[in-house]
């Protein structure tokens, strides 16, 4: 069900932050299904739901969605990066660089709109997009959950891969590296690697994946992308996992049988996105990425918990 007014949301057991009308649904829903299975009270509540000319379309695709996954869901109604500022107009600039408005937007606009929900829900847990593909509004997501004193006393704070940017090789390594995380355990697919390994994955990578072709079609705009991705890869090849920042541990969630074919059918509601997204084959990226972090599964998703 649509809370159609933020400010009347009830309590929920667990609130599911979403930068856009997609994520939280196609990033972690089995995360979602198993929750409620489980009879817990799920509210996603998507951030930057304005501005774009497709916004109300958009809307009608996450009813769909939401309703399919069994969850109440609130729009916050903050402005997409490229409608908020315009130096966002443009594909490099939203994942790669950011605006000194920013700061001023996170600490007066954003947060408050994520504090507001979690006074009111007063949840056991919050997710968050760990804004693994470095997406401007998934970042600055990242940053409000992260910013000391803003999630204070809320409740356990996980984050989310965000999808499909997990599904590029080396690109939860960079973002893991530029937070200088200290992992509780380090899973086998990010073990330490010599840098030729790692390149060349991030090559191939950057020719199969969907996103990339359908966001980067500029030769000029994609060539500059990949020599800062490759930049950003140099210094997370010096990341250790025993970093000096958050201390995070992974938490993996799988799904067989009937919860896989509702998975299907929840992402594919977003009928505007899933092509530039995963292209026409999302079973096989997401069985690639599942046989990475949970051999012998079809599905598997990953959040990360913050620890103390
Ligand atoms: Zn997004």
């Amino acid at each position: 069900m649509l809370v159609k007014d933020p400010d009347r949301i009830g309590a929920y057991d667990s609130v599911y932050f979403s930068p856009h009308l997609d994520d939280v649904a196609i990033s972690c829903p089995a995360r979602v299904l198993a929750e409620r299975r489980a009879r817990q009270k799920v509210l996603v509540a998507t951030i930057f739901t304005e501005g774009a000319p497709d916004a109300e379309a958009r809307k009608k695709e996450d009813r769909k969605a939401m309703a399919l996954l069994g969850v109440d869901h609130v729009w916050l109604g903050l402005p997409d990066a490229p409608w908020r500022n315009p130096f966002y107009r443009g594909f490099r600039r939203i994942v790669l660089e950011s605006h000194p408005d920013d700061r001023v937007f996170v600490e007066e606009r954003l947060v408050p709109a994520l504090g507001g929900v979690l006074a009111r829900a007063r949840p056991k847990r919050a997710y968050f997009p760990f804004a693994v593909g470095t997406h401007i509004d998934h970042r600055l997501t990242t940053a409000g959950a992260l910013l000391p004193g803003s999630m204070e006393g809320h409740a356990e704070v996980l984050f989310y891969e965000d999808r499909p940017y997990v599904f590029l090789s080396q690109n939860l390594r960079m973002r893991l590296a530029e937070l200088d995380a200290r992992l509780a355990s380090r899973p086998e697919d990010l073990a330490p690697a010599p840098w030729e390994s790692l390149e060349s994955t991030l090559r191939f990578g950057l020719t199969q994946t969907a996103y990339v072709r359908a966001f980067l079609k500029d030769e000029g705009e994609r060539r500059r992308c990949n020599e800062a991705l490759f930049h950003r890869l140099r210094a997370a090849q010096r990341w250790e996992g025993a970093g000096r920042g958050f201390r995070l541990n992974p938490e993996v969630v799988r799904a067989a049988g009937a919860a896989v074919s509702k998975i299907r059918r929840t992402v594919h509601a977003y009928a505007s996105q899933i092509e530039s997204l995963f292209g026409d084959d999302f079973d096989g990226a997401t069985a690639a990425y599942a046989g990475m972090i949970s051999p012998r599964s079809k599905y598997a998703e990953r959040c990360w918990r913050l620890l103390p």
